[in-house]
């Protein structure tokens, strides 16, 4: 359960926010010098931008790295506004920022995946923007928590705010990944379930960590029904001092924008395909999950196969066999599955795992000296 009432929260049309078919967002990682931010939208010029983005504190992980210029840079922005007529939204990190966004009338604010993780920091940026006028997103935490995603938007919505939207930028797994974060799309479909009302942006310059993927990203978020994009885009990539290998140029960004597909929900129910497409998603996450399981299982199997012949212990130990597979369906049974299928699932592991061992005794014994 929690406090958030159904249709409270405002739909994107009704932000106040240019949203032609999806709501759009783009501009530099990092605010990092008033030419940048002024090259940057001129090279956006005329495109449906809902805010131009930029940083102005950055979250680095380390303290050397580039920092953002602070409140310097807020003139900057709000010099955009007035020359190109963009809104502007920056990411705010503290009560402080929150202050001086609100003082230079930024359109939007955001709330960035190492903030939303800490609790009490949002209920400062909560208490900050209680009552203000300003749109409000919130990105997820780096860790794949739902509930922590769900709580600092409650938090946000308890302070009045209702021009309030998800940013979903992927996830930090510690498991190999063809992304820097990985986007187990499961997790925002089931915020959105969730929370019916709440608009969902993806952030895919985040999620892909390299520019090349961020076109086809983007286009499978809209295949997913996400409301819009947020995406990072540069006068000059390779120049810029944070997140260079993943912004695109404005041409490039132009590029992707004119190739969108948008797809659309068809009556209350989501259509057969669009359904169809986030299951399969879901699927292929959870295979990915299970073969990275079972090569870690196989890996701790090898370490117990050396560790067997070294004090001359049989590959084979009955006893514990028994033990795991009595277990393992136990287990399983109590999630719903059937005995059959596990056990055959487990002799088959069980296989593998001996077929290991065996393996790695009978390489230790060719290193035996032969006698000649
Ligand atoms: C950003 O948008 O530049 C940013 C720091 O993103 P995140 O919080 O998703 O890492
Ligand atoms: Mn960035």
């Amino acid at each position: 359960m929690n406090a958030f009432e159904a249709d409270a929260i405002l739909p994107l049309q009704d932000w106040g926010l240019p949203c032609e078919e999806i709501f759009l967002c783009a501009g530099p990682c990092s605010a990092e010098s008033e030419e940048q931010l002024r090259k940057t939208a001129a090279g956006l010029a005329g495109c449906p931008l809902s805010f131009f983005r930029a940083g102005i504190w950055k979250p680095r992980t380390q303290p050397s790295s580039f920092q953002g210029f602070g409140l310097q840079a807020l003139p900057w922005l709000v010099r955009i506004r007035e020359e190109f007529g963009f809104r502007v939204g920056a990411e705010i990190g503290t009560p402080e920022h929150v202050d001086a966004a609100l003082r230079h009338r930024l359109d939007v604010v955001w709330i960035g995946a190492r903030t939303t993780a800490d609790p009490f920091a949002v209920q400062g940026i909560a208490d900050a923007l209680r009552g203000a006028d300003v749109s409000v997103l919130v990105k997820n935490p780096v860790s794949p928590d739902l509930e922590l995603w769900l709580g600092a938007l409650e938090r946000i919505y308890n302070a009045g705010i209702r021009r309030l939207g998800a940013v979903h930028r992927g996830f930090s797994t510690g498991t190999d990944s063809r992304y820097r974060n990985a986007p187990l799309w499961r997790i925002p479909i089931e915020l959105k379930r969730r929370l019916r009302g709440v608009p969902l942006i993806c952030d895919p310059s985040h999620m892909c960590g390299r520019a090349e993927l961020v076109p086809p990203t983007s286009q499978e978020a809209l295949d997913l029904l996400y409301d819009g994009l947020m995406i990072e885009v540069h006068c000059d990539p390779r120049s810029a001092q944070s997140d260079a290998a993943q912004q695109l140029t404005p041409l490039e960004f132009r590029d992707l924008v004119e190739r969108l597909v948008v797809s659309t929900e068809s009556g209350d129910d989501l259509s057969y395909e669009t359904q169809m497409r986030g299951l399969r998603h879901a699927v292929d996450e959870v295979d990915e999950q299970i073969i990275a399981a079972l090569s870690e299982r196989m890996a701790i199997v090898s370490a117990m196969g050396e560790l067997k012949r070294k004090h001359q212990v049989s590959t084979l130990q009955p006893t514990r066999w028994q033990e795991i597979l009595d277990s393992r369906t136990t287990a399983a049974q109590k999630r719903g599955l059937r005995n059959t299928f596990i056990s055959q699932v487990y002799q088959l592991i069980h296989e593998e795992a001996i077929q290991i061992q065996e393996e790695s005794l009978f390489r230790g014994r060719e290193t035996v000296p032969q006698r000649g």
